[in-house]
């Protein structure tokens, strides 16, 4: 199972000390093993993260990139070789709060292409808005954010499908157990051999739900994320 913290806009060098707390938990952790955890902080941070994290199993990941394969005049932007260059392992790519400031399929499948061939892993986030879902168009949009966002990408072994209704994240709702079983079987049928977490108001008290439908492979997890404590909690009640 995958389990990873999308910690967003939040966090300063002061924070990376819960991690610490993450690594003991880990290592006492019985399904250790089955367990990957991916920690995506701001650019700020993923320096200092991955630095701290060197002799650990928990992994560095970004939250996006800029799609140019060679550095250049982009201000205030950070390309996945750059990313590389400082620890990330991952990195999160269309996500919906970064689609809702204008990021479309083309650019998001053109960072995709970069990230991989720059070696990095893509945590490839999906999701239908509220208004698509209540038009009964969820299928339709995803397959459009696959095909559109995977286009002349042949393998698909680096990538990992995160999906996220965009009506779920930061809401506290999550979807109905068995349409998000549906939806996850859904996905698996079409993206064969690919690991689909899903996303979206995650937390302790909903993972008991969440843990019951057994095609989904891991959980990111935003806000309950930066709380190490509700982090751990949401881990260990995956697997009891
Ligand atoms: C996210 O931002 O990817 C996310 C899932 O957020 P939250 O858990 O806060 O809904």
């Amino acid at each position: 199972m995958y389990f990873i913290a999308n910690w967003k806009m939040f966090g300063g060098l002061n924070t990376l000390n819960s991690l610490h707390n993450v690594e003991k938990f880990l290592k006492k952790f019985k399904k250790n093993k089955f367990t990957k955890i991916i920690y995506c902080p701001p650019y700020t941070l993923i320096r200092p993260m991955s630095k701290k994290l060197q002799k650990s199993r928990i992994k560095v990941g970004a939250q996006n990139c800029h799609e140019a394969e060679i550095p250049g005049a982009f201000t205030g932007s950070v390309n996945p070789s750059m990313l590389k260059n400082v620890g990330a392992r991952y990195v999160i790519i269309g996500h919906s709060e970064n689609r809702r400031d204008g990021e479309d399929d083309k650019l998001i499948n053109r960072k995709i292409k970069t990230s991989l061939k720059m070696g990095l892993k893509v945590i490839f986030c999906i999701g239908e808005t509220l208004k698509e879902k209540r038009k009964k168009i969820t299928k339709k949009i995803l397959i459009k954010q696959i095909k559109n966002g995977l286009r002349n990408i042949k393998t698909k072994k680096n990538i990992i499908i995160a999906y996220e209704p965009v009506w779920a994240i930061g809401t506290g709702l999550i979807p109905k157990i068995k349409d998000l079983f549906l939806t996850i079987a859904f996905i698996k049928k079409r993206m064969k051999n690919v690991k689909i977490l899903y996303g979206g108001s995650v937390n302790p008290k909903n993972i008991q739900q969440l843990k019951i439908i057994d095609n989904i492979d891991g959980f990111l997890v935003g806000g309950a994320s930066q709380d190490y404590k509700k982090f751990i909690d949401i881990i260990k009640k995956t697997y009891n």
